[in-house]
């Protein structure tokens, strides 16, 4: 049998991530237990579903549980259960390799200091090695169920750079976890210790935990936890800590939720749902192919993991358990997709998520914390999920000019609220980033009356403005656009008449710019700035139409309207220009920094600079000659 030994190497990622776990969860050790434990539930849960489709994998051995040992005198402590196991193959790709994609980027943001690091490997979740914070050695036997005995399989490791594994015999179906103890971690060999973490973490999973103390007074297991699945007990028995550790039992997590929802539905359908919102986003939130949704249960029958069908993408963000009554044992993922159950029980999640969501907002402390960790991902709902518009909409927050930082804590409706009376719109700028969108010469006008508007400028804005377009009747103003309608104009405050002197400027001003703009206007929208540049009505905004360059799109050619400011000196001095060529650079050098002012790149940097230039030089001689 020993010629079946074989020593491995870790794949990197292991090797780093053990290093850095034990170094930054060494306060937090005793999560491990939590962690052997949901895998041994998890591995029990699995073997529960495989045996729905072939019994006799369960054999004689049908009562499904774990079983904790600990040895004072060996100074180890060894997790037992009678799950589904695994094969040789498995056991070298799942303790050997970390499978989650994006884990060397992950890795790389560690910086070594414990807190900081702590925090990000709580989102990302240790699960199996988190045994070598306390253990210098860990050795695991497994035998697959459905398998001989003769192909049962040793793991073993000390955590450094390999791991050996060897066939063994093993009588017994499923998964032996053994952790040799470090030295001063002796601790975790006392009863008394682990029967209470016991208590803690295991107390609302629906298989018995049972400890055995090796060479103690009393030599029988004894059952310590309750063993009853969390969700199935009802509300008022439950304590928020234990909603809490179930939270971090389901994902891995280490900080607390920021809230919960738990209901029972009955009626024409039946589930009882249990839903969270984290604390913080996972390393992965932004990685399309990343495991998201519920977890599925019929009947309190494990069933799959990251059930996406119950929820939107915008809200994959969500943790949880749906355990229903009316889906049938055998359902899969494609059967699940058509089940005519599942519209219905998707929107009625949605609306809990929201409605946990919309009491959460009343929360001063909690709800920033939401809106900064999954705020981004939540306006993909005004794209994806237009029939909940109107909730959705209400929680929304935001950057404004009233704010003076770039926090997004506003809502529409404190907008509204502030919004003087007549005015019926809702005023945003796009942006790449807050300090361009505040300093921005399209909002100085609507600054200046004390109108307020928001900073838009995360990516996902403009497609958010365009799904929203409206709040409680007032229209979402885009203020880059051609048309813009300022409240309260009166007929003196309007459109003053063009005097002859006037046009004739922005007919000179066309001619020299007709190759880059589409027209010259008088503005009403600036007050400090000479000039600011417009988008059509009809065409995209410059930051969409950026974003969409970025990202590698063709896109037809559109010029900019030019708006300028007919108060302002420089056009003063502009028009009274007689000199043609100072002119037409004086009219390009208004555009191009109209153009830098809004974050565009200019098209030909070098003859910016070159037309600046130039113009230096002959202010001073001017200055000179005057
Ligand atoms: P995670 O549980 O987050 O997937 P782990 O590192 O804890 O990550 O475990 C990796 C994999 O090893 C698990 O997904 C599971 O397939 C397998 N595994 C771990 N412990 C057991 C066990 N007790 N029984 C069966 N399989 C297990």
């Amino acid at each position: 049998m020993s010629e079946q030994r074989e020593t491995l190497g870790f794949q990197t990622e292991v090797r780093q991530l053990l290093q850095l776990m034990i170094h930054s969860l060494y306060s937090n050790k005793e999560i491990f237990l939590r962690e052997l434990i949901s895998n041994a539930s998890d591995a029990a849960d699995k073997l529960r579903f495989e045996a729905l489709a072939s019994p006799e994998l369960l054999s004689e051995d049908t009562e499904l549980g774990i079983s904790i040992e600990i040895d004072k005198e060996n100074r180890s402590l060894t997790v037992v259960d009678n799950g589904i196991g695994m094969s040789r193959d498995e056991l070298i790709d799942n303790l050997g390799t970390i499978a989650k994609s994006g884990t060397a980027e992950f890795l790389q943001q560690m910086t070594g200091d414990k807190q900081h690091d702590a925090h990000l490997i709580g989102q990302f979740g240790v699960g199996f090695y988190s045994a070598f914070i306390v253990a210098d050695k860990v050795t695991v036997e497994s035998r697959r169920a459905g398998s001989e005995p003769v192909a049962a399989v040793r793991w073993e490791s000390e955590g450094e750079g390999e791991f050996t594994i060897e066939n063994i015999e093993r009588a017994e179906r499923g998964t032996r976890v053994t952790l040799h103890l470090k030295e001063d971690e002796s601790e975790f060999a006392e009863s008394f210790r682990i029967e209470s973490l016991i208590r803690k973490y295991s107390d609302h999973i629906g298989f018995p935990v049972s400890l055995l103390e090796i060479g103690g007074e009393d030599e029988a297991a004894k059952v310590v936890n309750s063993a009853t699945a969390l969700w199935t007990r009802s509300r008022s028995d439950l304590s928020d800590d234990e909603y809490k550790e179930f939270y971090k039992h389901l994902s891995h997590d280490f900080a607390d939720p920021l809230t919960w929802s738990h209901n029972r539905v009955e009626g024409k359908r039946e589930y009882t749902s249990l839903l969270y919102i984290p604390g913080a986003a996972p390393f992965d939130l932004w990685n399309r192919e990343a495991p998201r949704g519920l977890k599925l249960y019929v009947q309190r029958v494990f069933i799959m993991d990251d059930a996406e069908q119950f929820l939107p993408l915008y809200l994959r963000f969500v943790k949880g358990v749906v355990d229903s009554s009316d889906l049938p044992l055998n359902v899969s993922r494609e059967l699940l997709q058509q089940n005519p159950d599942l519209t219905a029980m998707r929107g009625a999640l949605t609306r809990r998520v929201l409605d946990m969501l919309k009491k959460l907002s009343a929360d001063k402390e909690q709800y920033p914390t939401f809106w900064r960790e999954f705020g981004q991902v939540f306006k993909e709902g005004l794209v994806e999920d237009h029939a909940n518009k109107d909730k959705l909409a209400h929680l929304l927050r935001f950057a404004t000019t009233h704010n003076g930082n770039d926090t997004q804590d506003q809502s529409l409706d404190d907008y509204v609220e502030r919004a003087a009376d007549g005015q019926d719109r809702i005023y945003y700028i796009l942006a790449e980033n807050y300090a361009t969108a505040v300093a921005s010469p399209h909002i100085e006008q609507l600054k200046s009356r004390g109108i307020e508007v928001l900073l838009l400028t995360d990516r996902i804005d403009a497609w958010l403005a365009d799904g929203l377009a409206d709040y409680e009747g007032k229209k979402l103003v885009d203020v880059a656009r051609e048309a813009l309608d300022l409240p309260n104009e009166g007929d003196d405050a309007g459109q003053e008449e063009l005097t002859d002197e006037h046009k004739a400027l922005l007919e000179k001003i066309k001619g020299v710019l007709s190759e880059r703009v589409e027209a010259v206007n008088v503005s009403r929208r600036l007050v400090d700035s000479p000039a600011c540049v417009v988008a059509g009505d009809q065409d995209l905004n410059p930051q969409v139409r950026r974003m969409l360059e970025a990202s590698g799109q063709q896109l037809p050619d559109a010029k900019p309207i030019l708006e300028i400011n007919i108060e302002h000196p420089l056009v003063t001095r502009l028009s009274g220009e007689a000199d043609a060529g100072r002119f037409g650079a004086l009219s390009n050098i208004v555009l191009d920094h109209a153009l830098l002012a809004e974050g565009t790149q200019l098209e030909n940097p070098a003859e910016y600079v070159q037309r600046m230039n130039d113009f230096l030089l002959h202010v001073d001689s001017g200055a000179a000659g005057e």
